[in-house]
């Protein structure tokens, strides 16, 4: 079992990938929510062009992924679920909501946290919002985020298969909540309950900052909910909202690869990290 899910994970995430992608690329076309504001083809040769230079980069420097992290816990009986005896499916299930958590809050630290606000928001600089948009992140994130994974799967002890089952999802909500596509008002109201949906995450690609600071889920809609940080809908509409982060709004720095490779290391954080608000002396209550 475990050689079945180690030799065929790669196979497994490549499929749901493809699959996935050429569904929402579809939908997208025929039921799209917002009209597109720079050339498709200039946006998605940047945005799929760093997923291949991620993808290229993560299989040189952690060939064995997630899961093999996760072979890794079993075998030297590191993690919660490795060390108490749990039922399978309590252990799946468990193991896939705690991982969905940590990567809430994993979200939270990089938009609060000045620096790596300066990393993710290569993320956020995108001036539209579409599949292709849920993919782009910088190399530098991409590392960091494995290296979270890792701590997380070597404190959990998550079952292989839970791990696998995580990716997969992660990833197909990404592209689900990120795709430029109509849903019926009353299906994402009922949608948004188990699953973050488009209309809920566009919210957070907003240039507001308040907006930006919220629904930071990718696949369980829950923890927004719980720990206080949901925001039903924007405040301008979906269709007049802005896409993007302030400062930066030229296509041509932005939504080019060269340029989305170098924005970490341009000009300043201001707003949209924890100690970078500034107010104006009218904005006080006296
Ligand atoms: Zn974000
Ligand atoms: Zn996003």
């Amino acid at each position: 079992m475990i050689e079945f899910i180690l030799s065929h994970e790669p196979a497994v995430r490549l499929s749901f990938f493809f699959g996935v992608f050429a569904s929402m690329a579809l939908w997208e076309i025929f039921a799209p929510r917002r009209a597109l504001t720079v050339p498709k083809t200039q946006r998605w040769t940047a945005n799929l062009g760093i997923v291949v230079l991620n993808t290229l980069m993560l299989r040189l420097l952690f060939p064995a992924a997630a899961v093999g992290m996760a072979l890794f816990a079993q075998q030297h009986g590191w993690g919660v679920f490795n060390y108490f005896p749990t039922p399978d499916w309590l252990a799946v299930l468990a193991s896939v909501v705690v991982l969905d958590c940590a990567i809430y809050l994993q979200h939270v630290m990089v938009h609060a946290v000045p620096a790596l606000w300066r990393l993710h928001r290569v993320h956020h600089a995108d001036l539209d919002y579409d599949v292709t948009t849920g993919a782009r992140f910088h190399p530098f994130e991409i590392v960091l985020s494995m290296l979270i994974k890792f701590a997380v799967i070597g404190v959990l002890g998550p079952p292989l298969v839970a791990v696998v089952i995580f990716e997969v999802l992660l990833n197909a909500t990404a592209m689900f909540n990120h795709a430029n596509v109509r849903l019926p008002i009353g299906l994402d109201r009922v949608l948004r309950w188990f699953v973050v949906t488009p209309d809920m995450h566009r919210v957070h690609h907003s240039v507001e900052d308040d907006e930006t600071n919220s629904n930071f889920g990718f696949s369980l809609p829950w923890w927004d909910r719980l720990f206080g940080t949901y925001r039903a809908q924007p405040r301008a509409g979906h269709d007049a909202m802005s896409i993007g982060i302030r400062g930066y709004r030229d296509p041509k720095q932005v939504d080019r690869l060269p340029g989305m490779l170098t924005l970490p290391f341009t000009g300043h954080v201001t707003d949209y990290a924890i100690n970078r608000r500034t107010w104006s002396s009218s904005d006080e209550r006296k």
